[in-house]
Order: C-alpha cells, then structure tokens, then sequence
C-alpha cells in the first residue's frame, strides 16, 4: 500500500557559463586575423610588383628604361616604360634625386622621369606606420574589456558582489499579474493578508491615524499549498511592485554575498516603495542558530542578520512589507518571529474537497474539456494532494489527450492522471515472470482484503500489478470522507492492512520477498510515531517523546532524544509489539477469507487492474460486505 508522496519543489536557474564565455573569445579572435589580413593587404599594395635594389632603380634610370617614379614616404613605386611594375625604398633621410645621385644618377636625367611624391602626411602613411605598434595595444586593450564583461554578464559577479539577485515583478506587467481570484480556497489567509493589501494601497489613511503595521508577514505550509502563489497575488491586488528572492539563492556564493544581497534588495524596495519584498524558502537562512557543527554556518547567520537588521531599521512610514514562505515553520529562528518582525502568520492548509474542485476549476481555463469531465469526481478522489499536485494533474490530463491526438481532455485522461501524479508513471515494460506476477498479485490482494475486512481502514478503489514509479503493484484506498484527526484504532488497522502482503507471501508463497520492505518501513515508522509522538501506547504513557520527523538543527547532527537508554528499550519493545500484533489480525484475517483472497489474486494475474466496482464484485461473492459511503 503505497502511499502518496510529495516531492519538494526546488528550481535552479543558473546555467553554463564557460561555453559562452569560450564563443565570445573565438568570435573576438576571428576579428582580430580579419584586422590582420586587411593591414597585410594594405601595406602590400593592391598591384603586383617586383622589389628591386635602389642601384638597379639608378642603372634603369641612366638608361632610360623608367617613364615614372611614385614617392610616397619612402617607398618607391616604379613603371618601367614598358610597363612593368617595381618598388623599392630609397634613403629616409634623403630626398629621390639625392639619393639617386648617389648611385651616379645625373639630376638631367631624372628630369625625364615623371616623379610624382605623395604627400608624407597622408592617412595611409600614418595608419601605416602606427598601425604595427597600435593594434596589438588595442588588441590587449579590447580582450580584457571582452573578458571583463563576460565574466559580469555571466551573473558570476566576480568584480561587482552582492548586487541583489531579486526578480522584480512590475505592477503594470499583465502577463505575470496574480490575483487572489488565482488563488483558490484558503479563506482565512486571504482575509488576514487582506489588511496588507490595504495599507499597501492606501497608506496613508492608515498612517494618518497613527497605526502601526506588520512589517513582516509569514506563510507557512505544506510544500505546493500556494504560499509563492499567495504572495505574489497580494502584490497583485494593491498594485506594487514584487521583489522576489529565494533563501537558497542566499546560500550558494561566496561568504558575506547574502548579507550584502539583503541590503541591495532592501534599498531597491524602499526606493520602490509601497513594495513587497519575498523572502521564499526562509528556512534555508533562517533556521534555528548555535545548533550546527563548528559554530554553524557563518554565511547563514550573517545573512539572518541581515535580514533582521534591515527590519528593524525600517521607519514607520518605510511602506515596505516584508513577506516570507517556508513548509517548515517549526525549524524557524525564535529571533524571526519576535514582535516588530515576521509577526504575522499565515498558514496554508492542504485543500479540502471544495477547495480542490475549485483549484481545478482555475487550472482548467484554457482547457478543452470533453462532455463526460465531471471535476467534482476528481476533487473527490484526490484527498491529500496539494495546490500543485492538482495543477500537475490538470497539465498530465491534457498532454496525455495531446498525445491521443484528440482536441479535448476527457474524464479518463484526468482519472489516469490521478495515479500518475500519485504513484508515477505506469511500467508496462517491466514484464513479471508467472511466479513473480503470482506473488504480486496474492501480495496487493492480501492489501486489499484486509483493507475491505477491518472496519476502520479506508475502502480500496483500485488493484493494480502493473508496476508503477517503484512499486511492484499497488493498492489505492481513498478515505470516504476528509480526515483531520486519526484515532488508534484507524492507526491499528492501517498496520495490519501494510502487513496483508506480507503476511499473504508468507501463507501462500512459504516464502517471503523483498516485496514488502516499504510497507515494513512504513508500518514501523507509523508505529514508532504512535508511541513517542502520539502518546498512543498504554505501556509508555501519554507523552510525547520525540518531535517531527527525527528533526535536524541547523543542518548538522541530529538532536539529542531526551530520554535514557532505558526508556529506549521500552519503545523498542512497545514498537515490536504493536507490530507482531499488527500481523497478527492480517494473518487472522486473511486466514479467514482465504477464497476471496484466491480469487482477487487470481482475477489479477488475469486481467492485472482490477476497479472498484469489479473487485467489490468479487469480494461480495465470498461474502464480504463493501464499505459503503455515509
Ligand atoms: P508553495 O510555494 O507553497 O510550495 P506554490 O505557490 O509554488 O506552492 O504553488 C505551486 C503551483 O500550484 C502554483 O503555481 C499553482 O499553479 C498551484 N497552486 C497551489 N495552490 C493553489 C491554490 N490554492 N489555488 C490555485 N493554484 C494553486
Ligand atoms: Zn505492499
Ligand atoms: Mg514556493
């Protein structure tokens, strides 16, 4: 009897940095070799030419052979007269005819030569002569800038730390605009954040009449309940802005980033005031100081402080309102929750059945339904889920009518996507071998018909081998109606329902499988919780020796149980023996109905799924009565 999970939601947005960082570089390099050719080639001379010595230029002009000279700095491009072209250099300090003159060239011969000197003040002379030395300064110049700003861009923030990391959520921006018409259910929450939105809209009414307001409000609630969605709507209602920042996001940089984080977001938020600062995931800096290992994490604690600091710091006109979520409220710093900070709290409850229909009805605008979708249905078969266990539900029902090619979701799709959320997608692939398909099937058979037999357990709506996320096979059992208190005697035959496959293997295998290692798991941790937690056994008394879930502080060790070796012994013992008693009425009970348990586990390994309706069907034939609603 599997039962349903919640996964904790976490989202890392930071990407690669290094690919695009190495892009830019290679782009920067092809730039600089296309500088390059285009120097070489302008240098060179577009015409092809010869160079030749300046005693063979001296030798062609007493001859007569050459019809121009081009001067240009000290560069000489000659035409011969018949046409072929030659360079050469002559002497920098010298003018040509001296130079040639040199070489016993007659000053009366050069006068038939056409000379014609370009001015030596000419751009190109002196890009030409500047260009050699410039361009790898400027080439050194550009790469560090390149660099620079690469490494800024890439949000690594090496050169400037601590600018605040927040997503700001403008007022006017529609597309991201969340009301409380978005939220469904939680009632009690949206009136107490409805004084917020309020004084955020009007503040100075408030102000005016000298009241004080909370500068700190704090959701708290189950994983997926809507305390980000909450926030944000209360932005949405009075119109300011929403400065949004994940306590995670505080955690994963370098010492003393958080607290200058805090202060970056917190000037922002004033300057933008009337705004909402978010704080989500709280408890990932805020959680109970002094209790870790090696005197706890610093960055942490300075960035706790600083939140703290710059609440207290706030003037009474400030019109900031700082709001933070966390689903573990019992791990929180006392310094948190005093008076003048997060004083307020607001819990967000798991939805109740008219809740969930209603959470349905807002996730299927935009979705096509069929005829045949009847949400009331689902609302009813999902007790337990949360806020986005149902819209993941929704979006799983529409990508499996997507997938069918069909235009509108049906009742089927949404039925199947109940179990999908729950239990994760089905295997069809992981094919059993007979005897392994008899042992599953006699295993969540022995669930069911214990399941249907003792009077406090819920009724089984489906059977299932089909082997699912990573369970063999599963037996689903809804409460009939919505539960918020569980007595001992539910407890007792909730145990003796998790061993029924056990003990099933056991009477008709002789054997016993791996099979059931979760529902021993499961049965021992309930029966361990019954008696430290609930004070529910007669032998240890009413007293509460441990607290949620095995609690860590401060990330590190566990905390010490306050009670002796002794006392210890006695759990263990309690714990035993609410456990034999537990297989006990399984044994008893299956032994009793043996020829139903035959059949379901038969029909199973036959058509592998078995629906309410069906296995009831079978059940009554071997004299079971089905529990029934009201
Ligand atoms: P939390 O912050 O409590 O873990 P979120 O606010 O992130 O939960 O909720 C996740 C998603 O679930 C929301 O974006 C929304 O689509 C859906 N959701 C949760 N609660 C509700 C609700 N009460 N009404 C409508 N949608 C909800
Ligand atoms: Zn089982
Ligand atoms: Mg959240």
């Amino acid at each position: 009897m599997p039962k349903p999970f919640k996964k904790n939601q976490k989202r890392y947005n930071k990407g690669p940095v290094a690919p695009k960082l190495a892009g830019n570089v290679l782009v920067f390099f092809l730039v600089f070799m296309l500088l390059v050719a285009l120097y070489t080639v302008l240098s060179g001379g577009a015409k092809k030419s010869d160079v030749v010595s300046l005693s063979l230029v001296a030798s062609q002009v007493s001859d007569g052979n050459v019809k121009s000279i081009d001067v240009s700095g000290d560069k000489l491009s000659i035409t011969l007269s018949d046409g072929t072209l030659e360079t050469s250099k002559k002497e920098t300090e010298s003018g040509l005819s001296e130079t040639l003159s040199r070489y016993g060239v007659s000053p009366d011969l050069l006068k038939k030569v056409d000379v014609s000197v370009a001015s030596e003040s000419s751009a190109s002379f002196w890009l030409l002569t500047i260009l050699p030395i410039a361009l790898p300064i400027v080439f050194i110049i550009l790469f560090f800038w390149f660099v620079a700003r690469q490494v800024r861009g890439a949000g690594v923030q090496a050169l400037s730390f601590g600018q605040s990391k927040a997503k700001i959520t403008d007022p006017s921006d529609k597309n991201n605009k969340v009301t409380f018409k978005d939220v469904a259910g939680n009632k009690e929450a949206k009136i107490e954040l409805t004084e917020i939105v309020d004084f955020l809209r009007n503040p100075k009414k408030f102000l005016d009449i000298g009241a004080r307001i909370p500068k700190g409000v704090m959701l708290t609630g189950a994983p997926g309940t809507g305390k980000t969605l909450l926030a944000r709507a209360v932005a949405g209602e009075a119109n300011v802005p929403f400065f949004h920042l994940s306590g995670s996001e505080f955690v994963e940089m370098f010492v003393g980033v958080g607290a200058s984080r805090v202060r970056d977001l917190f000037q922002m938020a004033k300057r933008a005031a009337p705004a909402i600062v978010f704080i989500d995931e709280i408890d990932a800096v805020g959680r109970v100081r002094g209790g870790g290992m090696g005197g706890g994490n610093d960055e942490r604690e300075q960035t706790l402080n600083q939140i703290l600091v710059e609440m207290d710091g706030f003037e009474p006109n400030e019109k900031v309102i700082v709001m933070a979520a966390t689903n573990r409220g019992d791990v929180l710093d006392p310094a948190l929750l005093r008076p003048g900070r997060f004083d307020r709290r607001v819990m967000l409850d798991l939805p109740d059945r008219a809740d969930r229909e209603e959470i349905l009805n807002i996730h299927s605008r935009e979705k096509p339904f069929a005829e045949d979708v009847n949400l009331k249905v689902i609302a009813e078969r999902t007790p337990g889920f949360s806020g986005a266990d149902l819209y993941s539900l929704m979006n799983e029902g529409a990508i499996l009518a997507a997938r069918e090619d069909r235009k509108k979701v049906s009742q089927f799709d949404l039925i199947r996507s109940i179990e999908k959320v729950m239990l994760g997608p089905e295997r069809k692939s992981h094919l059993l071998s007979l005897e392994e398909k008899r042992i599953v099937a006699y295993h969540e058979a022995g669930h069911a018909i214990v399941g249907s037999v003792l009077p406090e357990s819920d009724p089984v709506h489906k059977v299932s081998i089909v082997s699912r996320g990573r369970a063999g096979g599963y037996t689903l059992s809804l409460p009939l109606e919505e539960k918020r208190l569980e007595s001992r005697q539910s407890f007792y035959d909730d145990l003796a329902g998790l061993f029924g496959g056990y003990v099933a293997e056991k009477m008709v295998i002789g054997d016993i499988t791996t099979g059931p290692s979760n529902d021993l798991q499961v049965a021992t941790n309930l029966a361990r919780a019954m008696v430290t937690r609930w004070g529910m056994s007669d032998a240890i008394g009413p007293v509460a020796l441990e607290n949620d879930g095995g609690r860590l502080i401060g990330g590190g060790m566990p905390v010490e149980h306050g009670y002796s070796e002794n006392m210890s012994k006695e759990i263990d013992a309690e714990v035993k023996r609410i456990l034999e008693e537990a297989r006990t009425r399984a044994e008893e009970t299956l032994t009793k109905h043996r020829s139903a348990l035959d059949a379901v586990a038969n029909k199973l390994i036959e058509v592998e799924t078995l629906e309410q309706p069906e296995y009831e069907e079978i059940i009554k034939m071997h004299g079971i009565v089905p529990k029934k609603k009201g």
